[in-house]
């Protein structure tokens, strides 16, 4: 059985999120998204909020669970005992950042990290994105994965 979390913040969980987590289940047998939670970041949406959205767009595959996890993404991937971790690249600046947090994680916790390509369409879409446009009153619905 192959199985991957997909860990990340998901302030809010968007249609770019839930495209890779799809997409995903043709690699893997199973995928647990891991809300991570920082103590030192104020969200703009609450836990309960992403938990719902995500169960809103995955609630009847039962090959995707959702946690909500603190500490290190490596330590959360054993708990699951999860053997990848899979997470999405936009542009080149994610490739950077994505390349060091892959290189750290094997290097801690001996995990591979699979990487998806975000199809074009979902490209511009980023949580921060959405967080703006909410908090300056417009509607976000159609990125708001459901
Ligand atoms: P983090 O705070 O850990 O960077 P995010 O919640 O912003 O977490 O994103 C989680 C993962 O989803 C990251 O790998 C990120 O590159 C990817 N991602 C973010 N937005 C999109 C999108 N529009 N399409 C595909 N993947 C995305």
């Amino acid at each position: 059985m192959r199985t991957a979390i997909f860990p990340g913040s998901f302030d809010p969980f968007t249609i770019g999120h839930a495209d890779i987590v799809r997409r995903a289940l043709t690699l893997f047998d199973h995928i647990t998204i891991g809300i991570g939670i920082n103590a030192e970041k104020r969200p703009v949406f609450d836990v309960e909020e992403r938990l719902q959205s995500i169960a809103a767009a995955f609630g009847d595959e039962p090959r995707v669970s959702v946690k909500t996890y603190t500490g290190l993404t490596v330590d959360f991937a054993r708990e699951e005992q999860a053997e990848f971790i899979l997470r999405g690249v936009r542009c080149v600046a994610d490739f950077e950042y994505e390349r060091n947090m892959a290189e750290a994680n094997k290097q801690l916790g001996g995990i591979e990290t699979i990487l998806l390509y975000t199809r074009p369409e979902y490209a511009h879409i980023s949580s921060t994105l959405v967080r703006d446009l909410y908090q300056h009153g417009r509607d976000i619905s159609q990125y708001i994965a459901r």
